[in-house]
């Protein structure tokens, strides 16, 4: 049994002044395994206060001080992958086949925000103007429970790159994660301030952050009806956004591609992170006069995915990471099979064998129609959508026709014709032809999918303010 009761301010570990605690529960398991102590909003604004203190020091490193500081950050977080990939399967639910590289990914944030810094000009000439890329202050970030150690690192590296101070405001229900990433941070000895974690709920801390003045930008990644909250409450001070928002990804399957290859692709893009994917290919466009072809292989392609024990290296879908999460699934499915669309595969209710944990049943619809709750809205678990289309044209219009715009696929048997295809997609990431990430391009979403990009270049820009000195 954990019991979390420590967070941390000013580079110490400190006993929160709030008192509310929260159960930690393994979802594969339904038991708890733990408690955390939620800081409050009197440990909100003590944080706020070290990340101030700390700032005008800190902006005023060296790129070549920094870099040293986020190599040390990388070498501390890296040490203690393994516990952050332990943690990630006991506290979320994370097939070990994923979580065996979410600590050693987040340890590289830290490297490619090194190398982003050291390739980017932060003074540049324009006509007779000197421009500096100034840190824009304190930030606030504020990650979901989807992948807590990942945003966490790469948030706090690219702030650190810029030469921002920052409190960060985890998800509560990542807490394990959360102490081992902290106390890894701690373990670099970094100036104290530079960097300050309180758990808390969003509603107490993630609020006192959206709207401190001292905070300068808030760096969020989470729902969109949260982040239109977060939006609405720095509007006073005008506080600068990133936004990292939901998504209803398209993966279009032109008329030439390889049905057998590209079907079996389109359900991996949208069992990603057992669902829980804000990614997630979750309406598979596919041209209508092949729509039995397309079930049938979509079909099989659901029935071979693993689902159970996260700890069993062949799982693919471990449980969702909460029974509200759960729930959420099942009124999805509900709300399908009421809206007319066709239940191919799975439905409500436990999979077959398991009886306990919060584990879904992949489910697959056919026949439905994008005007449906469950191809417009975010369900955030493993239920996958197929809209048929009559030509190309249609299929872009079906693909764009929605209020996200975070990621679409497109499969086909040439790249040109994807590319072709691409081009006319409302999306801030389209992959041609496979699930490729390239870690240092801009990510982030179209529309009500975010606002801002994080990553790479793009990403350190939004963390910083240009100032034109004029002679
Ligand atoms: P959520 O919006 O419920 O919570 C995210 C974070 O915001 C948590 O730390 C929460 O405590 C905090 N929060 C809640 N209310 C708040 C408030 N009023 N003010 C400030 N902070 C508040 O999201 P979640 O359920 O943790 O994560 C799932 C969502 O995140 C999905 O919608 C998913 O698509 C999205 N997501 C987006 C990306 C991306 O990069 N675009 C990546 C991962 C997840």
């Amino acid at each position: 049994m954990r019991n979390i009761d420590i967070i941390y301010i000013n580079g110490a570990f400190v006993t929160p002044h709030g008192h509310e605690t929260a159960e930690l529960i393994n979802p594969a398991t339904e038991a708890v395994i733990g408690h955390v102590r939620l800081g409050d909003r009197e440990d909100t604004l003590r944080a706020i206060a070290a990340a101030k203190q700390a700032w005008p020091a800190y902006a005023r490193t060296s790129k070549a001080e920094r870099i040293a500081l986020l190599h040390r950050l990388h070498d501390a977080v890296l040490a203690r992958a393994d516990d952050i990939n332990a943690a990630t399967t006991e506290e979320y639910g994370g097939p070990v086949s994923r979580a065996a590289w979410v600590g050693a990914y987040a340890a590289k944030s830290f490297l490619l925000a090194a190398q982003t810094l050291q390739d980017y000009s932060l003074t540049r000439q324009i006509g007779s103007a000197q421009v500096v890329m100034e840190p824009v202050g304190v930030a606030g970030l504020i990650t979901p429970w989807n992948s807590n150690a990942g945003f966490i690192c790469n948030k706090l590296a690219t702030a650190l790159a810029a030469g921002c101070t920052v409190v960060i405001k985890p998800s509560e229900m990542s807490a394990i994660q959360t102490q081992v990433v902290t106390e890894a941070l701690h373990s670099a000895g970094l100036p104290p301030g530079l960097f300050n974690i309180v758990n808390g709920r969003g509603d107490v801390v993630g609020a006192e952050l959206s709207r401190h003045p001292d905070i300068a930008k808030i760096s969020f990644t989470g729902s969109t009806a949260v982040g239109k909250t977060i939006q609405r409450a720095g509007a006073d001070t005008l506080k600068r956004v990133t936004l990292e928002l939901g998504g209803k990804s398209p993966t279009v399957i032109l008329d030439d591609a390889d049905f057998a290859t590209a079907l079996p692709l389109a359900v991996t893009a949208g069992f990603q992170n057992s669902g829980q994917a804000c990614i997630a290919g979750t309406r598979i466009l596919v041209p209508e006069h092949r729509l039995d072809e397309a079930i049938a292989l979509a079909r099989a392609a659901v029935e071979r995915t693993q689902v159970g024990e996260p700890k069993d290296p062949q799982t693919q879908i471990g449980p969702m990471v909460s029974r509200k999460q759960w729930e959420r699934v099942q009124s999805y499915i509900r709300v399908g099979v009421a809206e007319g669309a066709q239940l191919i595969t799975g439905g409500e209710g436990l999979p077959a064998g398991i009886h306990a944990g919060f584990y879904v049943r992949p489910t697959l619809f056919a026949h439905v129609r994008n005007d449906m709750r469950i191809a417009r809205e975010e369900i955030f678990g493993p239920v996958l959508c197929i809209i048929t289309y009559r030509n190309e044209e249609d299929a872009i219009a079906i693909a764009n026709d929605t209020d996200y715009g975070l990621q679409a696929i497109v499969l086909s048997g040439s790249d040109e014709h994807a590319r072709a295809v691409g081009a006319q997609l409302r999306a801030g990431r389209v992959l041609i032809n496979g699930l490729h990430h390239e870690p240092l391009a801009p990510f982030g979403g179209f529309k009500q999918s975010g606002i801002g990009r994080e990553f790479g270049a793009f990403g350190l820009e939004a963390y910083l303010e240009p100032k034109s000195v004029i002679a």
